[in-house]
């Protein structure tokens, strides 16, 4: 497996990376063990929050250069660079601030003497993807490195500078190399990396088949992982939502990364004959609008997809849809021009038996349905063996609540595309994964909640007062 930058814009490849030796993976293993053992966990709260903040810092002080790298690595248009820059900063911050009050001692009401102690349990692997290659990291590392995990990242491989340039902002910030430690490793390497007995979970973000291979060697020696896989996220529109600023947020929900988002608007449900023509209308217009061009250039509205792997694999996904029976009713074609971009595109009657109606289509590619009603809509937006996010969009919003619990999902939101900010949990459940990142509940998954249980000296042990 090579790390290489191929720059999405141009298809030029631009620097390539060797995979790590067996032997420096070795010493990598064993400075993050001797690091757990000895020096960052026994480090204060506060001076662990200390060096996750000046990441932080060293993010937003070197957001041109740092966005820069990461839109030539995969393709990102240069303001979305800066906005994911931003979110990770904002991410590092989060769990700097709020460590001390989560991993403060937990007393058990009704058990008296029992208290639960937030503890580390050693070296978690992260093993990343390509789409947001800093928030990906950010996310992981500000809680654990804030619980007194060590990480040690295996990010994807086309995307070796952003990983890099992230090693190299932990690494000024004061975070020792055995804390953080980013490795350019094959798949075989993640698997010993995985049965190493040091390390002691894993999380992997990325395909549903990345995430059942490591999830499976990860089960084989009883280690947890969390995974946060692929979906292919409804918008359920009510016949009472706002016309103008659901388009908007269609839009935002559909095009954020190309449409390279698990959590992307892949459907669009749009309930009622009149209004499903009306919107289909405007979202033709929106996504045509759309032009190609240099990503670096704050004027490029339409991003490459990320390789043309990728964009082969959409363009066989389209035409499958097509074979299967679908419309195309926008675009559907490679754009003529250097780099790896597809045309926005718009899908019409993919019906139940279209092969690509329960896939996730990990682009610029919108799936269009019109349905009778409310049931029919959310029917249809459970009817995929995803489960990540969703949303709902009503001038109702008692109803859209009501709507939004019923998406089988581990996200639902009203009137706004599936978001993401360090205070709220993302997640899955289904083939969308399981287990949560950000927010309080990314805080405690890799932490051992231990059990100290005091009883006065001299007491009687349990069950003697009954035997007496
Ligand atoms: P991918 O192929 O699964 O890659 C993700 C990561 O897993 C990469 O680092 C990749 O390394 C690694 N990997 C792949 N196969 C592996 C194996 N057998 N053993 C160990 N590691 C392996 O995913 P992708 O197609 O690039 O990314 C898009 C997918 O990620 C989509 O399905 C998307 O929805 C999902 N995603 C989910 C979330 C979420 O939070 N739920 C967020 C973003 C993306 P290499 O690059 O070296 O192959």
């Amino acid at each position: 497996m090579a790390y290489l930058t191929t720059n999405p814009a141009t298809g030029e490849v631009e620097r390539t990376f060797d995979t790590i030796t067996a032997k420096q993976l070795a010493a990598i293993l064993d400075e993050s063990e001797d690091c757990f053992r000895n020096d960052w966990p026994k480090r204060s709260i506060q001076d662990r929050a200390d060096a996750v903040r000046r990441a932080a810092a060293i993010i937003r002080e070197e957001q041109d250069e740092l966005a820069a790298t990461m839109t030539r690595d995969m393709g990102k248009l240069i303001g979305q660079a800066i906005g994911e820059l931003q979110l990770s900063a904002a991410i590092l911050d989060y769990y700097a601030d709020t460590a001390a009050d989560f991993l403060s001692p937990k007393s058990l009401p009704g058990a008296p003497g029992a208290t639960l102690h937030a503890q580390p349990l050693g070296i978690l692997l992260a093993v990343e993807p390509w789409n947001f290659p800093f928030f990906q990291l950010a996310r992981v590392v500000g809680p654990q490195l804030m619980v007194g995990n060590v990480v040690i990242a295996k990010h994807a491989s086309n995307v070796p500078q952003c990983a890099v340039a992230f090693e190299s902002v932990m690494r000024r910030a004061g975070i020792p190399a055995g804390a953080y430690a980013n490795v350019f490793a094959s798949t075989d390497q993640v698997g010993s990396i995985i049965d190493d007995p040091r390390v002691r979970g894993v999380t992997l973000t990325g395909s549903e088949k990345a995430g059942a291979t490591v999830a499976e060697r990860a089960a084989r020696n009883l280690k947890k992982s969390v995974l946060e896989l692929g979906g292919s996220d409804a918008m359920i529109v009510l016949e009472d939502a706002p016309f103008e600023a659901t388009v908007m947020n269609a839009m935002v929900g559909k095009m954020n990364n190309a449409g390279q988002s698990c959590v992307a608007t892949k459907r669009m449900i749009v309930v009622g004959e009149k209004r499903g023509k009306q919107f289909l209308e405007a979202m033709t217009a929106a996504m045509a609008s759309l032009k190609a061009g240099d990503p670096l250039d704050p004027a490029t509205t339409l991003a490459p997809v990320s390789s043309e792997a990728a964009l082969q694999g959409l363009l066989e996904q389209i035409e499958e849809a097509r074979a299967g029976g679908a419309a195309i009713v926008l675009g559907g074609n490679r754009i003529d021009r250097a780099g790896s971009y597809l045309e926005p595109t718009i899908l019409a009657n993919v019906n139940a038996d279209n092969p690509v109606y329960r896939k996730e289509i990990f682009g610029p590619v919108l799936m269009f349905h019109v349905v009778a009603d409310e049931a029919a809509a959310i029917a249809l937006a459970n009817d995929v063996p995803f489960g990540l996010g969703g949303s709902v969009f009503t001038a109702d919003l008692e109803r859209g609540e009501r709507v939004a619990l019923a998406i089988e999902s581990g996200m639902a939101f009203v009137n706004g595309p599936t978001w993401s900010t360090p205070q709220m949990p993302f997640g899955g459940i289904k083939n969308s994964g399981y287990g949560r990142e950000l927010s309080q509940l990314g805080f405690g998954e890799f932490v051992n909640w231990k059990l100290v249980a005091v009883a006065p000296a001299g007491s009687m042990p349990p069950g003697a007062d009954a035997a007496g």
